[in-house]
């Protein structure tokens, strides 16, 4: 037996279990070694027969006395009932449905049995115990130990994968040890065969402890190798250098009609300070919504534009791409900076509507100083994280980009970048600001991406009162809508948002499709409108822009609403369904309203009132702090529901837990120490080798 034997040609594995196990992506020995309990049952506990307590859970190590199988007067139920005793008494164990019982446990036997104390109508026993027979010089497996649980498909059962699990497991010694002897010593790892072992079936919980310890140190350190490796591409590659332009942005800074915080202002200098260099930037800007994000990155493209440089902002939608068009057109009047809005259905220069090609040939001509488009737009239908460019892109790019700014979107690929180099014709990178509301728990970020610089904008400004957060019961429902009639008759304004699984989702649209409808009827003396995915650009653009201007007092909304959109008149945001979304999107929505001065109200509706659903909306109406939100969405959901699955690019790990900081720290220490002293891994063939199979094993793009 080896690593890379099939699991159908091990002994007693049948076609429909090998079916099941491949359903878990188990193939091989060497898979089912990685297929890892993903918790243990403590049945580590052993207590004399006599002396179990009702209530209590642990193992007993007994004889069995007799075994029965019997129906309950009443309704008939087949049980098996069961005696043992060792020498400080005897236990009773009750089972159902379980017939073959009296052939297994025979009188004599000596077992294990696991399991919690009862008291019931049968008396003082143990219900459906876990039993393990004991042979001498043969550790149990199933009973009176940590016990592991695994995940199963189909008709497999922990039972099973335990048995063949420890058939296996004596070929963990062929694992490759590729962890350099240095690093091993100085975190004082156990060897990996070990680790696999004592991840399955540890002794004792430290033991568990030390091989999880050493099984997710693996993982973290090809996470940053991997990382490291990409961070050193992009520092040995050239970007242009964009001097600070004092001058022009203090003057710039002279025209907004409010002061920077201090927030912003660091975010800022640290950004400008970035492009000073000639290595490209690779920075997050992370701040709670409305903490004004489009003024700093509006000071980057006016230094980058004074420097002779175009920008490519990309925004996640249409909608909000116009919106920054119109934003950032407003902001920079009277700076040189020329404006292009490059959606599929618009196509603005400086504000005025142009044809498409016109708009490109001027862009490619290096006449746009500041080109505004969607993700969609640079990369077609490819995720945002990979290399592709649409080819269509191609035909448009600023012949000089100095910096590209992805807004809502917290990774553009190193390979996408280096297309926009090749693309763009120069062979520099351009400096790249991604900026996001929905901000990354540090840790994870680090995880997922090495070595990315932060920034970030925490403090809100200054006037700005946090949105009033209820959640509202049904019956209470007719007098939510009379409170805000109130607030439509002093001219405030609202959203509805309806729930929406994805753009696709035709429910959704019908849902908010009916609600709007329905709340024409309760609202007949306001006008209202209709936003969501399946409609025309022309429509949502009209439909947008009414409720900009106010003759739109309630826009009834699926999710596209989430992102940026900014009405400083709207003040109420009602959420329906609001135990559908996860907390961090709850929290965008939330960051609509209360953008201006006026106070704010986010009413939460739900479906089902589970008490889960309650609890986790409770937590959001007490929380205002976006970061404080993101993590405990992350506790509850995990990043892939926290970034939407198909753009999150987060290594999938299979033991170590975003709650790994120290490990994370020690890995990170360890990696960079070893690029420094051997960036090819030259001293580290094994690693070098197995590099590229071995970030694949922990599903690493
Ligand atoms: P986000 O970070 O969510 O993208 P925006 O950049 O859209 O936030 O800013 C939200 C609103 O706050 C805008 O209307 C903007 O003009 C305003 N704003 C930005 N910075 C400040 C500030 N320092 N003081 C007051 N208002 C500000
Ligand atoms: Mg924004």
């Amino acid at each position: 037996m080896t690593l890379e034997t099939l699991i159908n040609q091990l002994p007693r594995i049948n076609t429909r279990a090998a079916r099941d196990f491949a359903k878990l992506g188990v193939h091989t020995v060497h898979d089912l070694i990685m297929h890892v309990p993903f918790r243990h049952e403590d049945f580590s506990h052993i207590v004399e027969a006599g002396k179990l307590k009702i209530g209590e859970r642990g193992s007993v190590r007994c004889q069995v006395l007799v075994v029965e199988n019997r129906r309950s007067p009443r309704k008939h139920r087949l049980f098996t009932e069961a005696l043992f005793r060792d020498e400080s008494g005897s236990v009773k164990a009750v089972w159902f449905n379980q017939p073959y019982l009296p052939k297994i446990l025979r009188r004599g036997d000596w077992v294990y049995l696991s399991g919690t104390l009862e008291e019931s109508y049968f008396g003082v026993h143990l219900t459906n115990p876990i039993f393990e027979h004991i042979r001498p010089g043969e550790e149990t497996i199933h009973a009176g130990r940590l016990v592991p649980v695994y995940h199963t498909r189909g008709a497999l059962t922990s039972r099973q994968i335990r048995n063949l699990v420890s058939r296996v497991l004596p070929v963990a010694r062929q694992f490759m040890e590729w962890l350099p002897e240095s690093i091993r010593a100085t975190n004082n790892f156990m060897p990996l065969a070990e680790a696999l072992r004592g991840i399955h079936f540890p002794k004792d919980a430290s033991e568990l402890h030390e091989a999880r310890r050493r099984l997710a140190f693996n993982e973290l350190f090809l996470a940053q190798l991997v990382a490291c490796r990409a961070r050193g591409e992009l520092d040995r590659a050239a970007a242009p250098v964009i001097p600070f332009n004092e001058a022009s942005t203090r003057a710039f800074v002279a025209t907004l009609p409010f002061k920077l915080t201090e927030d912003q202002r660091r975010a800022t200098w640290e950004i400008l300070q970035d492009m000073t260099r000639p290595r490209p930037m690779n920075r997050l800007l992370q701040g709670e919504v409305g903490s004004g994000k489009t003024v700093v990155a509006a000071i980057a493209v006016l230094n980058a534009a004074l420097a002779g440089f175009s920008t490519l902002y990309l925004a996640p939608t249409e909608i909000l791409a116009e919106q920054h068009a119109t934003t950032l057109r407003t902001l920079l009047r009277g700076f040189p900076v020329r404006v292009g809005l490059l959606t599929a259905g618009v196509h603005l220069f400086d504000g005025e509507p142009v044809p498409r090609e016109a708009l490109e040939s001027k862009i490619s001509a290096g006449e746009v100083e500041l080109v505004i488009g969607t993700h969609t737009l640079l990369v077609g239908s490819h995720s945002v994280a990979s290399a592709q460019l649409s080819s269509e892109a191609t035909r448009w790019l600023p012949p000089r980009i100095g910096l590209a700014i992805v807004d809502e979107q917290h990774r553009f690929g190193v390979l996408q970048r280096k297309r926009l180099r090749d693309e763009g014709g120069s062979d520099r990178l351009p400096h790249l600001l991604s900026m996001t509301a929905t901000p990354i728990p540090r840790t994870l970020a680090l995880t997922a991406y090495g070595d990315l610089d932060f920034s970030e904008i925490r403090e809100l400004p200054k006037e700005r009162k946090p949105v009033a957060t209820q959640l509202i019961r049904e019956a209470e429902r007719a007098r939510t809508y009379e409170w805000i009639r109130g607030e439509l008759e002093r001219g405030r304004q609202g959203f509805v948002i309806c729930p929406l699984i994805s753009e696709s989702d035709k429910l959704g649209v019908r849902a908010a499709t009916k609600e709007f409808e329905r709340l024409q009827q309760i609202f007949p003396e306001f006008s209202l409108g209709l936003l969501h995915g399946k409609l025309s650009t022309e429509e949502k653009q009209r439909v947008m822009h009414d409720f900009k201007e106010g003759r739109v007092k309630l826009l009834v909304a699926t999710a596209v609403v989430e992102v940026g959109i900014d009405v400083p008149r709207a003040t109420i945001m009602v959420i329906e369904g609001a135990e559908r979304f996860g907390l961090a999107q709850l929290h965008q929505f939330r960051g609509r309203v209360g953008r201006g001065t006026l106070a704010a109200h986010c009413f939460l509706f739900t479906e089902t009132d589970t008490i889960d659903a309650r609890e986790r909306l409770l937590i959001f109406a007490r929380t205002t702090d976006g970061f404080a939100l993101a993590e405990r969405d992350l506790e509850l959901r995990g990043p892939g529901e926290l970034f939407g699955k198909a753009q999150s690019g987060f290594p999938r790990f299979m033991i170590a837990k975003l709650e790994d900081t120290t490990l994370l720290e020690r890995a990170r220490e360890a990696t960079r120490a070893l690029i420094n002293e051997d960036p090819d891994l030259d001293h580290h063939p094994l690693l070098r080798d197995g590099f590229t199979r071995l970030a694949k094993e922990i599903h690493l793009e």
